[in-house]
């Protein structure tokens, strides 16, 4: 991934434009997904930020605000934990883009810059009507 380039400065400015008001846990939250490689939950974010004084439900929170504006996307990758990730960072047309996720140590990647194209062939036109997630499960390469 590329290194974020984004400082506090513009990290409470993304806030205050999306509509929010700039709090220190909302500017904590998104600062640590800003710097993330790869898509956290609440309980990766939980585990940091607690020790440093934020509590859980307040985590939560900011993390569903900074979502409904526009800051984060939210994934479930299948096994129903939701995770966050900063959509600002990726260049994709429209913010999405594929993960993958390690069957055997659940590491998940973001697939920024990867294409993934989707054909059916013609033979099953009522199975798919909008993709809006692609998710790919595998070994990654330390565990291959
Ligand atoms: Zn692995
Ligand atoms: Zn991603």
């Amino acid at each position: 991934m590329v290194p974020s380039t984004y400082s506090s400065e513009d990290i409470q400015l993304m806030i205050r434009d999306s509509g929010l008001r700039c709090t220190t846990s909302r500017t904590t939250v998104l600062t640590h997904l800003v710097k993330a490689t790869a898509p956290l939950s609440h309980a990766d974010l939980s585990e940091v930020l607690v020790p440093e004084g934020f509590d859980q439900a307040t985590i939560y929170r900011n993390l569903t605000d900074l979502t409904e504006a526009g800051l984060l996307n939210r994934l479930d990758l299948g096994d129903h934990i939701w995770r966050f990730e900063f959509r600002g960072e990726h260049d994709h047309d429209d913010g999405e883009h594929p993960h993958f996720m390690c069957t055997d140590c659940g590491e998940i990647s973001c697939l920024a810059a990867v294409d993934i194209s989707f054909t059916d062939g013609g033979k099953s036109p009522h199975l798919v009507g909008e993709i809006n997630e692609v998710f790919l499960k595998g070994l990654c390469t330390k565990c291959a």
